[in-house]
């Protein structure tokens, strides 16, 4: 046996023996709030496809046309071009967000990337909340540029590193967040952290993956919600949760765009996407700007599930969200409630370090506009009675 393999193998142990390996299983129909896992059939509660646009017979159509364009985009588009569709399909996000340009990016992890590695250089200083998503902390890792981390929605505390740098003297500040943070489901303070964007003279970037689609009047996301989209210098977003698609977004002025079109090296150094997949965006596009009842839909039955779970003695965050964290603690314990879900019929995945701090494993619930009410009810029922015979109710929280 090599050093390699010795290593690895010994490295594999370890995780197992701390509950974290991690495997990859065939299921079917994951686009549906139903899959099928092992010949059983389960409620997907592990899916970011809130509206349920996954499955929608349009996108897949919308896909199904432009695939006759080409199975791929061929090149980089840098060096290749784009079709009318990829160009026509920019500017109506730019005009859905409200921003002078929009770019496309492959998807959500690349984006960040790109854009963070492009935009910061060792002179700046980048602020990011402490539960920002694992793209977001590689891209400033990749940048090189001083952080500081502020304490999960904790505008005091971000005030204050603010005026630690200026008093270290940086070049220029940028503020980056989540806008909704995925593995708790609640909502950053927009409004606060644009004023002191204002007040400190930063700039102000957020993530709208699990925004978008599900908040504001057209489902452009929190930005919008709470109407701070005009003091936000960069929106990104991805299309592979609440879309139902794939790929990503970053949303701007010209400027800005134009500067990351040429530096972004996650775009530049990359294929277009696909015909189909433009093709499916902008049909999910418009279904998402004129989905306020699946948005209503939504947001009903996640509130009627977290009301029961609430009245049996669960402690439930309060904010209104489609994703429901449990939290645990330890991963052995979370991996043993998810495969009891399973086995009743319920798909929802211990979620654990690194993903999550330690001792903070959980079950995560993400919830669909299409889940079926009856499911709904009956799942609560379960997670309440394997909840309390595992003596779990008092401990989640
Ligand atoms: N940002 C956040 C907040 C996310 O949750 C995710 C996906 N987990 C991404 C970015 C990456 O998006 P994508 O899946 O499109 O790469």
């Amino acid at each position: 046996m090599s050093d390699w393999d010795e290593c690895l193998g010994a490295e594999l142990h370890q995780l197992h023996r701390r509950g974290l390996l991690r495997s990859l299983r065939p299921v079917s129909d994951a686009a549906y709030p139903a899959l099928t896992r092992e010949g059983k059939r389960l409620i997907n509660f592990s899916s970011n496809n809130y509206l349920g646009l996954a499955g929608h017979p349009r996108i897949i159509e919308a896909e199904e046309a432009s695939a006759k364009r080409g199975a791929g985009s061929a090149a980089s588009r840098l060096i290749i071009g784009h079709d009318e569709e990829t160009g026509r399909l920019e500017r109506e996000i730019a005009e859905w967000k409200g921003t002078e340009s929009a770019l496309l990016f492959s998807n959500g992890y690349m984006a960040n990337l790109g854009v963070l590695s492009a935009l910061l250089t060792p002179g700046d200083a980048v602020f990011s909340d402490q539960l920002n998503h694992a793209s977001i902390i590689d891209g400033i890792r990749l940048s090189g540029a001083k952080k500081y981390i502020y304490r999960h929605n904790d505008p005091d505390h971000l005030e204050m590193l603010l005026k630690q740098a200026d008093r270290e003297g940086v070049k220029r500040k940028l503020i980056v967040t989540d806008t909704v943070f995925s593995m708790d489901g609640d909502l950053a303070p927009l409004k606060e952290l644009a004023e002191l964007k204002r007040r400190y003279g930063a700039a102000l970037m957020v993530d709208e993956a699990h925004g978008g689609g599900v908040y504001g009047p057209e489902g452009e996301g929190v930005t919008h919600m709470l109407e701070v989209h005009d003091r936000v210098d960069l929106q990104m977003g991805t299309f592979s949760k609440a879309f139902g698609v794939y790929g990503a977004y970053v949303a701007g002025n010209r400027k800005w765009i134009r500067y990351l079109l040429n530096t972004s090296r996650s775009l530049i150094y990359t294929t277009g996407l696909p015909p189909a997949v433009i093709g499916g965006i902008r049909a999910a596009l418009s279904l998402v700007r004129e989905g306020s009842q699946l948005r209503q839909q939504l947001f009903q039955k996640s509130s009627r599930f977290r009301e029961k779970l609430r009245e049996a003695g669960f402690s439930i965050p309060s904010h209104s969200s489609p994703i429901l964290p449990l939290v645990i603690g330890g991963a052995p314990e979370t991996l043993r409630l998810s495969e009891a879900l399973a086995e009743q019929g319920i798909h929802a995945l211990a979620i654990r370090p690194p993903t999550v701090p330690p001792g903070t494993a959980r079950i995560r619930f993400s919830f669909m506009a299409n889940h079926d009410p009856a499911d709904l009810d009956r799942c609560a029922d379960t997670v309440i009675r394997l909840g309390e015979s595992m003596g779990l109710v008092e401990q989640v929280g």
